[in-house]
């Protein structure tokens, strides 16, 4: 197993911002990265420092206007003459064109809530977050042996996480979209790819992104959205479109779903993936499914993580799984120790 990580991952610090009539501490901040960091090295894991991909796998995805907003829009945001405050959040959503003058134009239509500021190194974090899964992609593709024969499992710490983030929108923490951009990456070599998400919220970005695709099966287990972020998708549904009907699938769980109940929609979303039998899996791992996660709406415990990699190893393909969501900062590290030692157990 290989694990890839990068320093510049810590450097994104959110600001306190102002969401559903109240102030909120930004829960996705760089003490993660810490916590997390403590496991594979408990575990005597070794992590790679990852490599520089570049930008083309992100162009590949996202609209080249909204990638050049992510890279310049805190300069351009702080080089307006009245104070706008130190991180790029208007306030104004606005989802459909506008010619863009000025930056707050660009974050009106670039942004699509409020969750997503953009501070001072937030671009050197979202663009290192994206060469670090790039990392996990690129072996792969690298890779002359039989492909399938290869059981490889590679995990990347993905801060800022990406499967909210749509092709020209950031929002719910997330900035672009690394999970997508590994998937479109890997089709010049494989044919099927199969994203199966356990984060306690739905990857409407991920599903925006292969609405319309038969080649890349996107599954999701999470909280009903009704009156839970994203709020707007991730009902069973959505199936997809044209070519991608029946591509898309969604397990949305009743809030309060116990660890019982959680795996029981897990084990339909690795059904969907056995039929579709894809060439590699991305797995995007979310913590928040933690019993204690202040964004928890089901009842995962430290051991559930250990039994959900069990799970994802026992499907018997390359394997990448992107560490994501997760903000009871107190357990990440017994929860994602137990998850990496579901992955390198033996068979026994
Ligand atoms: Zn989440």
């Amino acid at each position: 197993m290989k694990i890839y990580s990068h320093e510049n991952l810590s450097l994104h610090r959110p600001l306190p911002y102002f969401s559903y009539g109240k102030m909120h501490e930004p829960l996705e901040i760089p003490e993660r990265m810490v916590e997390m960091l403590k496991a594979p090295a408990a575990l005597g894991l070794e992590v790679t420092n990852a490599k520089e991909v570049g930008m083309g796998p992100i162009l590949a995805v996202h609209d080249f206007g909204y990638v050049e907003f992510l890279k310049h829009g805190y300069d351009e945001w702080m080089a307006v003459e009245e104070d706008l405050g130190d991180q790029v959040q208007t306030g104004i959503f606005v989802p459909y064109d506008n010619p863009g003058l000025g930056i707050m134009a660009k974050a009106a239509k670039y942004q699509a809530d409020d969750s997503a500021p953009i501070s001072e190194h937030s671009w050197i974090s979202i663009y290192w977050s994206a060469q670090t899964a790039l990392n996990a992609a690129e072996a792969l593709l690298n890779d002359d042996s039989d492909s399938s024969n290869d059981t490889d499992v590679q995990l990347c710490f993905s801060r800022p996480p990406g499967h909210h983030a749509r092709k020209s929108a950031a929002g719910g923490f997330c900035y672009l979209n690394n999970a997508a951009i590994i998937a479109e990456h890997l089709r010049q070599k494989y044919a099927k790819i199969a994203i199966i998400d356990t984060d306690m919220h739905h990857g409407q970005g991920i599903q925006e992104i292969f609405y319309d695709r038969s080649d890349v099966l996107y599954t999701s287990v999470h909280g009903d959205t009704v009156n839970f972020y994203p709020g707007v998708t991730g009902h069973e549904f959505e199936r997809g479109t044209g070519e991608g009907e029946g591509y898309n699938v969604n397990f949305p769980m009743p809030h309060g779903t116990d660890e019982e109940g959680f795996f029981e929609y897990v084990d339909k979303s690795i059904d969907t993936i056995k039929t579709f039998d894809p060439d590699v899996i991305v797995h995007v791992l979310g913590f928040d499914v933690y019993k204690d996660d202040p964004e928890a709406r089901c009842k995962v415990s430290t051991e559930g993580f250990k039994i959900l990699a069990q799970k994802m190893k026992a499907l018997n393909k390359p394997l990448i799984v992107l560490v994501e969501g997760g903000y009871y900062i107190q357990k990440l590290n017994d929860n994602l120790q137990a998850f990496l030692s579901g992955l390198i157990e033996k068979k026994s």
